[in-house]
């Protein structure tokens, strides 16, 4: 009997021996598997649901939930996990008017139909280090500080090219956007006010990244000419490097609702500033090719 089942066991040393000269892996597969034996774990349903259940690990429960980056891209492209869709960044009142909520992007969309709450006041206001029209301190010297660093960007390589750039017009409160429009439109009435400046609420001055530059050329004054300078032509090709648009460029009065400011520069970062620029397009078309908006 004893000689028979060392007979045995010679056979199998024997064999494993052979199996293992033959191929070096065998002898890890053999020894992972008596290990398995040793421990119990035999069963190849088991081991899959260990690896890929690590964290939800219940015994038989081989359901897994497996996200492809298709899935997530899918996801990321529906409107709920767009911060600046639409429905994302306004609520509408009920007298009708859309109230804007994303007040403190970057991206923030103001014109005659999106607007600022009366009690909106950006966070952070600076003085950009530029060269304004007028002296002494004042609210509309202040902006947005990710907007003034860029202007102020903007101001060095306009020196280098020797352009005679002002700042004049910065950040606005609503009370001082009231104070104006109603001024104006007691000299020539609501509506022709109205095609130059802002209804309270509605001016992009109140975001705190907007800014009006001028040229003593033109002495300083909110022109038209202003484009036609080199100064003004300088902006147009050149300030999207710096983040910035011009908000209200010519023959875009029916998109954006105002007449051609050449002057008036809005800050939106570098990336969105070169695809509107680019795509030679407004803020508000940008809005609609990019994140859907409603047709204008
Ligand atoms: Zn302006």
């Amino acid at each position: 009997m004893q000689k028979r089942i060392l007979l045995i066991c010679s056979i199998i040393v024997g064999m494993i021996i052979i199996l293992t000269v033959a191929n070096p892996k065998s002898l890890m597969v053999i020894t992972t598997m008596a290990q398995e034996y040793v421990n119990g774990y035999v069963n190849d349903d088991s081991r899959a649901s260990d690896k890929n259940n690590s964290q939800n690990n219940k015994p038989g429960d081989n359901k897994q939930e497996i996200t492809t980056p298709k899935d997530k891209n899918q996801k990321d492209g529906q409107p709920q996990d767009n911060p600046l869709a639409f429905e994302n960044t306004t609520t509408i009142h009920k007298n009708g008017k859309q109230i804007i909520t994303n007040t403190d992007s970057l991206l923030v969309l103001v014109n005659k139909k999106r607007n600022l709450p009366a009690d909106y006041v950006p966070g952070k206001l600076v003085i950009p280090n530029v060269s304004f029209s007028f002296p002494g301190e004042h609210q509309k010297k202040y902006l947005r500080s990710e907007a003034a660093q860029a202007l102020e960007e903007l101001f060095q390589a306009a020196k280098k090219e020797k352009l005679d750039l002002l700042a004049t017009s910065g950040y606005r409160s609503y009370q001082r956007q009231k104070a104006i429009f109603d001024a104006k439109a007691k000299a020539i009435g609501v509506e022709g006010a109205n095609r130059t400046s802002a209804y309270p609420g509605q001016s992009e001055h109140q975001t705190g990244l907007a800014m009006d530059l001028t040229s003593t050329k033109v002495s300083g004054q909110l022109v038209e000419k202003f484009g036609e300078l080199k100064e003004g032509k300088w902006l147009k090709e050149n300030a999207h490097k710096f983040g910035f648009i011009i908000r209200y460029p010519k023959g875009k009065e029916t998109v954006t609702g105002y007449n051609y400011e050449p002057w008036h520069l809005r800050f939106v970062g570098k990336e969105t500033a070169e695809y509107i620029f680019t795509k030679g397009i407004t803020l508000e078309e940008y809005f609609v090719q990019v994140h859907d908006y409603p047709q204008i």
